[in-house]
């Protein structure tokens, strides 16, 4: 037996547990432990082994090696009817006997513990019964379980394993075909049972998400292997999620939710290589959202810069990985922030201009575009509507975009346009100009 901690109860030991199908292996070398009353979830893309795993610990599949462990006991050794009482499994597809009423399908998981003439009590009726108040479906007692939603079946399926009074429930994507609102109410449910009736839940969910603001733990797989297993906040990790499922995601915690998660960005996969080139964006207050999301998806290194803490841009450009030159929210740009914000210029191939808006606070950063022009760097302007008024700072701020332009800037009129400009600059750097 593995060691175990001193201060929790361990529920289940997976012990370097490995599997082989005929068509190959499907489970190798899994070991971790699940603590008595921990809400467990297990994610990973199709094919990881998920459903492998919860038939070994079911003990509906024998490990080729290794061993699951209940407490003390090695599943193996105990009798079908023993290991029902202590584990209910909700299977995936769990088939459901046609014409039976919801009251006849829950009493079902009072089978492991009658006698052998199978007669029902009236505890086991009992029983049923609390099971089904738990779960919030006495009301459909009598409702054929063919005329329920979906919903509604979940919860009396896991009424029927709560019946059994099991010490552990394992689940198999219980919130799949759910709607939202479904999916919440089970996986409320599945929370408040392992809080209020100490029950060790471990479960595979579709939706990591939904996994992340619900378990205690998170068990990521891939590949039949255990990637990593811990708290949600440690393993819906940027990189995690980019090897297992290869995606790139934005990682973010909710304060509504107090928990991590994790949302896909679209089109990174299509990275094509204009790495070597760095262009540097100076924008703010929304405006360059949609340019850092282009130009990191058509493969350019970007940093940005001087962006308050808080500002759409900001969180976009942190998102997407950025190197950015920041300043604290809601602050004025001051001289260290600009510092850097020159710095990263120095580093960039070409500098990129939205069309923010120009007030006090942010007069610096035109500042720093007559500084990349003064250092040979090609700046690209987009001025989406030249009559928009943008400068509420008296004026300075539309003169020194007239400086910008007299010295040399490209003034585009849109974002694709500067992409273009951008995309000639590349291949031909002097793009025509005299730098003498
Ligand atoms: P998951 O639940 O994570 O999607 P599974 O545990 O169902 O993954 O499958 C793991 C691997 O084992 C996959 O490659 C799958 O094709 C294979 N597999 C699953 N069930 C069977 C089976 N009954 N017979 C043969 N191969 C299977
Ligand atoms: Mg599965």
């Amino acid at each position: 037996m593995p060691s175990r901690g001193e201060s929790y109860l361990v529920g289940i030991t997976i012990d370097n547990v490995s599997f082989s199908y005929d068509s190959g292996e499907a489970l190798r070398d899994v070991s971790f432990e699940v603590m008595q009353g921990e809400f467990v979830g297990i994610i990973g893309p199709n094919g990881a082994g998920k459903s492998t795993l919860l038939g070994v610990i079911s003990r509906i599949l024998r490990p080729g090696s290794g061993a699951v462990y209940l407490e003390e006991m090695d599943i193996q050794e105990m009798s079908h009817k023993s290991l029902a009482r202590e584990m209910g499994f909700v299977a995936q597809d769990s088939n459901i006997p046609f014409r039976f009423t919801v009251l006849d399908l829950v009493l079902m998981g009072r089978n492991p513990h009658l006698s052998r003439f199978g007669v029902e009590t009236s505890e086991d009726l009992r029983i049923a019964k609390e099971s089904m108040t738990k779960t919030r479906v006495a009301n459909l007692a009598e409702r054929a379980v063919t005329e329920i939603s979906g919903g509604e079946r979940q919860r009396v399926l896991i009424a029927r394993a709560l019946a059994q009074t099991p010490r552990v429930l394992l689940l198999d994507e219980p919130t799949l075909h759910l709607d939202v609102s479904s999916q919440l109410e089970v996986m409320d449910l599945l929370k408040s049972l392992s809080w209020k009736e100490k029950l060790t839940i471990i479960s595979v969910f579709h939706d990591f998400n939904m996994a992340a603001r619900y378990c205690d733990r998170i068990l990521l797989m891939s590949k039949g292997r255990v990637e990593a297993v811990g708290p949600p906040g440690t393993i819906l990790t940027r990189e995690n999620i980019r090897t297992v499922f290869g995606v790139d995601v934005h990682v973010g915690h909710s304060f509504l939710t107090n928990s991590v998660y994790a949302i896909p960005i679209a089109g990174q996969k299509t990275k094509t290589s204009r790495k070597e080139w760095t262009v540097h964006l100076i924008c703010g207050g929304g405006s360059g959202a949609i340019p850092m999301r282009r130009l990191v998806n058509e493969g350019w290194e970007v940093t940005a810069g001087v962006l308050n803490i808080l500002d759409t841009d900001y969180e976009v450009a942190e998102s997407l990985g950025i190197s950015i030159a920041p300043e604290a929210p809601f602050s004025p740009i001051t001289e260290k922030a600009h510092e850097q914000n020159l710095q990263l210029i120095k580093g960039s191939n070409a500098v990129l201009v939205t069309d923010f808006l120009i007030g006090r606070g942010n007069i610096m950063n035109l500042q720093a575009a007559i500084f990349a022009l003064k250092s040979g760097l090609p700046l690209i302007l987009v001025i989406g509507d030249p009559n928009s008024d943008r400068d509420f700072t008296n004026g300075e701020g539309t003169m020194i975009v007239r400086q910008l332009i007299d010295m040399g800037a490209n003034v585009t009129k849109s974002l694709d346009e500067a992409l273009g400009v951008l995309e000639g600059l590349r291949r031909d750097p002097l793009g025509g100009r005299d730098l003498t």
